[in-house]
């Protein structure tokens, strides 16, 4: 068993994890969240920044578990990978946001922000997609046009999940499964029931910002 922590840019959270070395999610569990990130990669959506450091992921809820709250997704620092293979992607078995912290299995450490995908997952059960990327003409377009989003919550704090809980009850969420993640620039997160659904708003932003 590994732990460990890791600041964020702003350096004022530290995201814990432990990390239970284990065979990683097999090649089936991953091959639908590869086509999806592949298709990401390729729109530049999921890569590497200007100072090398990766960005954007995307998972999956583990309908197959007893505990419906597991996921697989895309393991840290695996942004600028033109291809992932099972290896690259882990599970999360458990987490807590009072303490940032979550539990996953694999070969891979856990992507830092495994938190926000786990808020989504609390917050409605028929979630079970998730794409997070970064593109600062999507997420400008969404700040400017009042689109859902998150106000200046750290991603992956309960405070977060409550705000997405929030949003979903008073239907923030009816022009489209997405949000733009105010503190965290750049970052947006699309959801759905399946992988198709979830990329569909991607194209949806993109139609509604005109790059399409
Ligand atoms: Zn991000």
């Amino acid at each position: 068993m590994n732990t460990g922590s890791e600041s964020e840019k702003e350096g004022v959270i530290k995201f814990q994890y432990e990390w239970v070395k284990a065979e990683p999610p097999s090649r089936v569990s991953v091959a639908e969240l590869e086509l999806l990130r592949n298709t990401l990669y390729r729109m530049k959506f999921i890569g590497v920044d200007e100072t090398g450091l990766g960005f954007g992921n995307v998972s999956r809820r583990n309908l197959k578990k007893e505990n419906k709250n597991e996921f697989i997704i895309t393991g840290s620092q695996t942004g600028g990978l033109p291809a992932l293979f099972a290896k690259d992607y882990c599970r999360i078995v458990d987490y807590d946001y009072d303490r940032f912290w979550v539990k996953s299995e694999g070969q891979i450490k856990p992507s830092s922000e495994s938190l926000t995908h786990a808020a989504l997952y609390d917050t409605d059960p028929e979630i079970a997609w998730i794409i997070h990327i970064h593109n600062l003409k999507l997420w400008d377009f969404m700040i400017q046009n009042q689109y859902p989003e998150t106000g200046n919550i750290s991603y992956g704090t309960r405070e977060l999940a409550l705000e997405v809980k929030k949003l979903h009850q008073s239907g923030g969420f009816q022009k489209g499964n997405f949000l733009a993640m105010t503190g965290h620039t750049s970052g947006i997160i699309t959801f759905g029931k399946t992988s198709k659904e979830a990329l569909s708003y991607v194209y949806a932003l993109m139609k509604d910002c005109g790059m399409l």
